[in-house]
């Protein structure tokens, strides 16, 4: 199994989100054939916002997608933990990051969105189709898309999410991670002249806000909630007003801009541990290998790792299975920290009893603002 016949198959790629575009356009300029394949009929407009740290953004730039966004996207110079009160916590400062490492930037999901499907233009993109089985043969991997024709490749990559129809093919179902808390997120009126993020911890719950631009802010609101609780549209509005009635600074303004609850976006946060992330002539990246808590705003961030230390490899002189090793070696240590990190930070942010949340606050604002900007920085400093 030489690079040439398994490269010269081409390389099928599941799932159009961050990772699976990044992966196409990369592949594309280095030569390899690809082609995707995309559940949805067609591109809907694409959840709320995110935000880009300086370790995402050096991708981007490897990307060469670094300069598209930027025009499309607010300069982060600061992060801060308040508690509900808006006292502040503890303050991330970006601002000192970007002189070593470059920039963090917070944008709406459908300008990366847009950016990343135009770097893939050239790729074969196929809606509404997904892998409904897929072989190995000795040369190839046989797939059978959910339109009924088969097709082979030298190499399937599932970039389809933490749901992932690929893992499930290639590992049988595995379950999934419930971390007690439910997350709605939305864009909402009222930018303002703010250069930072903020997320305010509650009891039970936190409430973030970052600036897009002048006009629009990205809210998200968490609470400690059974999985799959039910979320009717008529009561939403209200249920977030009612739940996060105690809080101050602007939080109060932000849910008076919500108008329709069709427009808040509700995930039940799942993570998945999983390893190996490949076998045979498949692989997993971004969150259908290893979906993890948002709490330390890296899923997109370690997604676009993957595909670029995978495009590299592609690209490399190595054989299939030394690729893929080599990949997974590369990326494990890396991604089984921040998967962690994140964990541990989102149960610190939920926890639900008083007396522990004030302890936790008063520890919090003990911290030098340089403690969680170290983190960011070791995080752009090690390879990748
Ligand atoms: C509340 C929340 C906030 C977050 N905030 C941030 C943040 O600020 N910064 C950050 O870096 N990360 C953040 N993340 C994480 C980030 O959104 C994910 O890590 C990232 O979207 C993963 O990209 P992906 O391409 O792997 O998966 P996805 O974005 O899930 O894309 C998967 C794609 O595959 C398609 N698909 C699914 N199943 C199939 C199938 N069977 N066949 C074909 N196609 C299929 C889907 O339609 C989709 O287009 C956040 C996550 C959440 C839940």
């Amino acid at each position: 199994m030489n690079l040439e016949s398994w490269r010269n198959d081409g390389v099928l790629i599941v799932g159009g989100g961050i990772a699976g575009l990044a992966l196409a356009g990369a592949l594309y300029r280095q030569g390899v054939p690809c082609e995707l394949v995309e559940r949805a009929p067609a591109w809907a407009p694409v959840g709320a916002g995110i935000v880009l740290g300086v370790n995402a953004m050096k991708m981007l730039r490897e990307l060469g997608l670094a300069d598209a966004l930027e025009n499309n996207a607010r300069l982060l110079e600061v992060m801060s933990i308040t508690d509900s009160d808006n006292r502040i916590l503890a303050r991330t400062n970006l601002a000192d990051l970007q002189p070593r490492f470059g920039a963090s930037l917070a944008l709406h999901r459908s300008a990366l969105h847009d950016v990343l499907l135009e770097n893939a233009r050239h790729v074969p993109i196929r809606m509404g189709t997904t892998v409904e089985s897929a072989e190995e043969r000795e040369e190839s991997v046989e797939v059978r898309f959910s339109s009924g024709d088969t097709a082979r490749f030298g190499l399937m990559v599932g970039a389809d999410g933490l749901h992932s129809r690929v893992r499930e093919l290639t590992f049988g179902p595995l379950p999934l991670r419930y971390s007690g808390y439910t997350c709605w997120r939305t864009v909402v009126d009222g930018g303002g002249t703010e250069v930072g993020g903020q997320e305010m911890w509650g009891v039970g719950k936190r409430f973030g806000l970052v600036p897009l631009d002048r006009d629009r802010v990205y809210c998200f609101a968490v609470v400690n909630a059974p999985a799959e609780e039910p979320d009717p549209a008529s009561d939403r509005i209200h249920r977030l007003r009612k739940e996060f009635s105690e809080f101050g600074g602007p939080v109060p303004h932000l849910l008076d801009q919500l108008r329709q609850p069709e427009e808040l976006i509700k995930n039940d946060l799942h993570e998945i541990v999983h390893r190996p992330w490949h076998r045979g002539r498949v692989v997993l990246v971004g969150d259908a290998a290893h979906g993890m808590m948002p709490d330390m705003g890296q899923g997109a961030a370690m997604a676009l790792e993957d595909v670029w230390v995978l495009s590299q490899l592609i690209a490399s002189e190595l054989p299939l299975e030394e690729t893929l090793a080599s990949w997974m070696d590369r990326r494990k240590r890396r991604v089984r920290w921040v998967q962690n990190q994140s964990r541990r930070i989102g149960w610190v942010g939920q926890w639900r009893h008083p007396l522990a949340c004030r302890v936790r606050n008063e520890l919090t604002h003990l911290l030098p603002d340089s403690a969680t900007t170290r983190v960011l920085a070791r995080l752009a400093r090690q390879r990748v």
